[in-house]
Order: structure tokens, then sequence, then C-alpha cells
């Protein structure tokens, strides 16, 4: 008996292949309707024999096509229509309705199939992709997902291209970004004295250029990287020189895993990510046999690592004698500015880092940073969640109002909310810096559009001074929307359970290890045990307030922190500690008035700025030129054989630190190593976790802790807390889809405000 079924798809089903896929099951089970996309997914009317309709309908939802992601599936019974076939008919906007627009792919093994052999058509042609992979996010204006609506409007498709474009059975049916060398972007090579050289011949110039040492600018999917030998360490010098980035490590690119496998320790999860379709930087641990110079990652013993994944990545990457097997692939910036996005930007503010540039003409309309990953405990662990994952929402098991949470100052993303979505953007950085917040301010209104959200509220640090909070202000002044300030730490909490699809108010105890974050009292927090849910939280336990000389300064000077708190503390300031030697009699007499006086020394309960101080005291790091610089390099030296332990004490609600400093001081002058005090303070803090929890679990009973806070990006760390804790038998949740540092802070501001608002 043939029977009707109404179908409605809601997800990621769009550029993705979802039609044709559609439309091949159709023929397969002899099934006559339709399919269409509409701007809330994917509908299909299905007419057939009872068995086939099912077969139908179950492998559409058991097998999708790849890169597509099936949120929710209606399916209704209707009577059943005369159609003579199946056909798949014109997109339908429907008002106010949305889905989730695809994160850019990385290139499919057809389309690299195609790329490398002589017989395609597109036979080495720099922008082939197809409906399984290509740029997506990137290009994207507005929705629905359509050519006139990307950057590629202005290419008009040749006839072969149209051929496949209009083909449902072709894999470029309805590919928006489809192109070929006659009708699509172009590839050219640029010197500094103007000359072009176009297409092959333009590749092959910045190959030699690389080959020979230069540094060469080169534009991608999301914006520009720098380029050079990753094996000469002249010009990884040159390059660190020129970009003034000292120390930072440099991200590398390498043709394929066997060649990552040469430089580094890998697990099964560690390759799955690395060759994952999003393609992120991964964070891996050297071989101490590899031939990468240090210089490409000093003063730690990791290296990031990434796959191509545009094609023009493989032409560039591409395996020759005598070409260079790992290029340093890092953001084309100056410093920390946003990487460059533009030909002309490029042009004009890379001149001084690049010798040439591989440019071309398909414009990016989102800039987009790299992601980078690691693992904990054989699953993904963010340091930056952006290009392949943005703007994939995070998925809640909760219909959440329509708001928005605009993050912090420092690594900053925004988030907006629409029914069971969290839209967390895209990496957008320091708001500090001029460019970035106009990027910020520009990418509001473009999430805002393209999933049609209209905020009734939003929410925002605690923090007067951040600038977000700022824009926050001024925004729900002018639109008279509710503003919803939130504690930092608050935010951090409700990030973590967020991340774990926590859709209760039920109560956690969450220890938010952190840099900085303006707290409750004004006072600098980020070493806090809360407890508490969505709706509100209570500061259980806190690192003891220490001075911080200068105040957000001090953070690129350890040294300075490491004085301040040996002087609180009543420790003297001996010659033999290191971070004592590295000041002159005169910086020491200035510093200890400044002390004594309290002239500008806010105070900080940070765990960060602790870890700061210790890098310092053991002599590795008196000055950071990056974020998190000392604590990272105080992880990378620990000895893992080392089991011992300090102590951190408690005195009612605060954590006390003297006993911690004071045995490192005796621990330097005993002449213990750098790598056995890093173990050991590691270790303590780890104790400090274990005997934390059991207090205020004795109090409230609580079993499930969250952690989330920038301390938690050391690794040792938090793969060992979470053993510790599950040993005893804590439940335990830690971040697995946004970062735990300040990238994943405005998910929890988004939550907390959204609880807030529904207890009103
Ligand atoms: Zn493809
Ligand atoms: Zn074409
Ligand atoms: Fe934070």
């Amino acid at each position: 008996m043939v029977v009707g079924r109404k179908i409605q798809i809601k997800g990621i089903v769009q550029g993705v292949g979802f039609r044709p896929f559609v439309y091949g099951l159709a023929e397969k089970y002899t099934i006559t309707g339709w399919v269409r996309n509409s701007s809330a997914g994917v509908e299909i009317i299905a007419n057939g024999q009872g068995s086939d309709i099912s077969s139908f309908i179950k492998t559409v939802q058991s097998r999708p096509p790849l890169l597509s992601k099936i949120d929710s599936i209606k399916i209704e019974e209707i009577a059943p229509d005369n159609f003579s076939g199946f056909e798949i008919l014109q997109s339908e906007a429907l008002p106010g309705e949305f889905i989730p627009v695809s994160p850019d792919v990385s290139i499919c093994d057809d389309c690299l199939r195609e790329l490398f052999n002589p017989k395609d058509r597109r036979f080495r042609y720099p922008f082939i992709n197809c409906t399984n992979c290509g740029p997506r996010f990137t290009i994207i204006k507005d929705i629905p997902y359509d050519r006139p609506l990307t950057t590629m409007a202005g290419f008009k498709m040749c006839e072969a291209c149209r051929e496949e474009y209009e083909n449902p059975l072709d894999r470029r049916f309805h590919a928006q970004p489809v192109a070929c060398e006659e009708c699509g972007p172009q590839i050219w090579f640029e010197d500094h004295t103007g000359n072009h050289t176009f297409g092959e011949a333009g590749l092959q110039t910045a190959r030699q250029w690389i080959k020979h040492g230069k540094i060469i600018a080169i534009k991608g999917l999301g914006g520009f990287h720098l380029a050079c030998d990753a094996l000469n360490e002249e010009a990884v010098e040159e390059l660190r020189s020129r970009k003034k980035r000292s120390d930072k490590p440099f991200a590398v690119m390498v043709f394929d895993t066997s060649f990552a496998e040469k430089h580094c320790f890998m697990n099964p999860t560690e390759r799955s990510l690395l060759e994952s379709k999003e393609k992120p930087i991964v964070i891996f641990k050297r071989k101490s046999t590899s031939e990468i110079p240090a210089s490409i990652a000093p003063g730690v013993n990791t290296l990031g690592i990434m796959l191509p994944y545009t094609p023009l990545h493989y032409l560039l990457m591409e395996p020759e004698p005598g070409y260079p097997e790992v290029l340093v692939m890092t953001s084309g910036n100056l410093r920390e500015e946003p990487i460059a996005f533009t030909n002309s930007s490029a042009i004009s503010e890379l001149d001084i880092i690049a010798d040439g540039f591989l440019l071309h003409d398909r414009e990016i309309e989102t800039r987009v940073d790299d992601s980078v990953i690691t693992e904990v405990h054989n699953k993904s662990y963010f340091f930056r969640r952006s290009r392949g994952f943005a703007p994939d929402p995070v998925r809640l098991d909760l219909e959440l109002r329509p708001l928005l949470a605009v993050g912090a100052e420092l690594k900053n993303t925004f988030c907006l909310t629409r029914e069971n979505y969290a839209f967390l953007s895209h990496h957008i950085g320091d708001l500090q810096n001029l460019e970035t917040l106009q990027a910020f301010e520009e990418g509001i209104p473009h999430y805002e559009s393209l999933f049609k959200i209209k905020p009734e509220a939003i929410a925002c640090d605690l923090h007067p001074d951040y600038l977000s909070t700022q824009y926050a202000e001024k925004r729900s002044c002018k639109e008279n929307l509710p503003l919803i300030r939130v504690q930092h730490h608050h935010a951090h909490l409700a990030s973590v359970l967020a991340d774990n699809d926590w859709v209760t108010d039920e109560p956690v105890i969450c220890i938010s290890f952190d840099g900085t974050g303006y707290g409750l009292d004004g006072v600098i927090w980020g070493g806090e045990f809360l407890y508490g849910g969505y709706a509100q939280f209570e500061r259980k336990l806190h690192l003891e307030n220490m001075p911080l000389p200068g105040g957000d300064s001090a953070t690129h000077h350890p040294a300075k922190i490491a004085a301040a708190y040996l002087w609180k503390n009543g420790v003297e300031w001996a010659d033999d500690i290191p971070s004592i030697q590295s000041f002159s009699s005169d910086q020491r007499s200035i510093l200890l008035s400044q002390l004594e006086k309290d002239i500008n020394c806010p105070r900080t309960s940070s765990l960060g700025r602790l870890f700061d101080a210790v890098a310092s005291l053991t002599g590795l790091c008196h000055e950071v030129n990056y974020e998190a610089q000392a604590a990272i390099e105080l992880e990378n030296s620990i000895n893992s054989e080392q089991e011992k332990a300090y102590h951190f004490e408690f005195d009612n609600q605060q954590i006390k630190i003297a006993p911690v400093l004071e045995s490192i001081i005796l621990d330097i002058q005993n002449s213990v190593t750098k790598s056995d005090i890093a173990a050991k303070f590691h270790n303590s803090v780890r104790l400090l976790v274990l005997e934390g929890c059991n207090k205020i679990s004795q109090e409230t009973g609580c079993r499930t802790i969250a952690l989330s806070g920038g301390v938690w990006q050391n690794k040792f760390l938090v793969s060992n807390a979470i053993v510790d804790l599950e040993e005893v038998g804590y439940r335990v949740l830690v971040h697995h889809q946004v970062p735990a540092n300040d990238g994943g802070l405005a998910l929890g501001q988004a939550l907390i405000a959204n609880f807030q608002l529904n207890k009103k």
C-alpha cells in the first residue's frame, strides 16, 4: 500500500550534499515526491510502499552525508499524492527561521585525488571543492547559503561547472563555491617590486622562495599565514625577529601524518584529531630525535602541527626532493594583532615581515584563525576553538531564550543563543586591539543575522573596564535591553556545565583556577572553589590575596610577582633566589618601597599568578612575552618521576601559600632541580584540589566537580586531577567542546543569563 510522509530535518543539512543524498535514496527505494531546502532545514515529501518508506527514513537517519549533522527529524503521516517521480525543488525562505551554518571543511579525499590527477579537468586547481568539502563560514555573507550570498558571487560558472552544479547525481550538485581554472578564483605570486606571476608559475615561485629560506605570506581560508622552512634555523630566527615574536611557539604544517610522526609522539586520539575534517593545530609531545630547531617552540617540549586543509596547502606542501618537509605556518600578523585577511591589508601590514606574497582573488568574508587542540583522556580538549568548528553551535537539551553574551576581554568570543543552540563565535582575540574590537562589533550583527537572533537581554562580565562590557552597556541602553552582569568565575562554572550538557540548576563544586577575573569584592580572583549552579553560586575557598605590584602589567614580570609574594609571606629576599638575582639593587629598593607603601598593588587570589611566581623562583622565567608563558614553561619542565608535593594550608575560607613558598625556597637552597620543584608544585596543586573538594563535599554533600578557568589549560594538571578525583568517587566535569580559558566564557554567561531570567 502506498503511504505518504512529510519529513522535516533540522541541523547542518545544507551545503553538505543532503538533497542529492535524499534524491539517490528515493531512486533506490522507488519513492516519489520531492525534497527542498528551507530556511528551517530540509523538507521531504515521500510517497511509496510502507516498507520502502521505512527503509528510506531509516537510511536518512542512520547514514546521512559525512558533513551533515541531524539535530532533529519530524515525521508526519500525510495522504499520498500523485507524483510521477522524485524532484529537487527550489529553496524556500521561511521568515524568522534559520539553520546552523556549516563551518569550513578541509578538502575531501575525492577532491584531493582529482587535484593530483593529470587527467582531471581540475588538475592542480587550488580551489577545487565539492559538497563534501571547501569553504563555508568564511565566505558566507548571509543565508540561505546560496552562491549570490557568498564571496563567490562575482565568479560566473562556466558551462562545465554549471552542469555539475545542476546535476543531482553529481558530487558538486549545488556546491556553492564550485569552480575551475576557467571560471573560478586564481592565485598569483607578488614580490615587493609589484611583479605578478600567475597560476602554477606563481605557486612554483613561492615554493622556490621558501626553499631558499625566504618568508612568504600566504592567503588561506580564514586569513593569512606566514610560512618559511621550519628546518632552516636562520629563516625561523629571521621570522621571529621580523614578527617581533621572541618566544611564542610557531605552528607548523606537514604534508601528511607520517611526516608528523617523525617529530612527535602520537596516540590514536591525537592522530584522529590531526586527521579530522576540521584540521586543527594539534599539540603533540615532541620527540628528542626531531631535527626541528628548538627556536620553533623555545622552552617547551611540545609542537603544534597541522595538516594541509585547502588544495592550495597541498600544492604548497607537495613533497619533492630538496623541498622542506615542514613549514612554519604561523598567523599572518605582527605580534598580537589580528591576522590579515584581505590582500591589501596583508600587503600593507605584512610588508615588513614577508619577502613575497602568495595571493588569490576569492575574498574572505569572516576572518577565522586556526583552531588549537590537544587530547585529555582520549577526548578533545581545546585551547582555541575557531576554524573548522565555529559557527557550529553547542547543542543543549534545553530551550534557551534569544540572548547575547559578550565574553571576556582577552581571547574574546561571544555567544548567541536560541532554541537549543548556543552559537559560540569563532576566536575574536584581544579586544584592546582596535581592529579586533571592530571584528567583535561587526561579528555580533553578522551572527545575529545569520541565525536570525534578536537578543532579549545581554550578558557581560562584571569587570567595568572590559571593552566587551562597555559594548554591552551601550547596546543595552540603546535598545532598552536588560543587562546581566556575570562574575567571571561563575561564568567559567556555567561554561563547563553547558559544555557537558548540564541542563538543571543542580549545584556542583567548581574549581575555577584562572589568571584574572573581577571578583564580587572588586579584588582580582582566580584561585577559587565555588559551589553553585547556573542561577547562583557561593565562594567556598580561595587562595589568600597577594599584592600584584603594577597591577595587570605584573603579568609580564613573573620575577616581580615572586618577590612580592615572598615579601607578603615574610620570606627574606635572599641573594640565592633566582627571582631576586634578576633585579639590580636599585630595582629591588624601588619594588620594596612600592610594596611597603602599597602603591598600585591591587590584591589577587589568582592561581595563575602563583604559577608565574613559582616559575620565576626556580629561575625558569622572569619575564614573559606571551600569555601564560611562565606557567607553560613550568609545566614543560616537570620531572614526572617526582611524586613528592608541597602543602597548602587552609585557614577557614583561605588557602595559605606561605608553606608552599617556604618549602620551595628551602628546595632552591638545597639545590633541588627546577624539574623536581616544578613537579612538586604541580603535585601540591593536585593535593589542594582533592583536599578542597573534600572539605566542600563534607559540608554540602555534593559529589560532582567541575574544572574550568585558564589554569586548566595545563594538561598535566587536568589529566591528573581527573584521575585523583575519580579515584575517590567524584564525578568530574571537564571541557571538551569549548576552551577552559576565557574563549569559553561567553557560553557560561549566556547560560547564567538564561537561568536568571527564567527565575524572575
Ligand atoms: Zn570535495
Ligand atoms: Zn568552471
Ligand atoms: Fe578566566
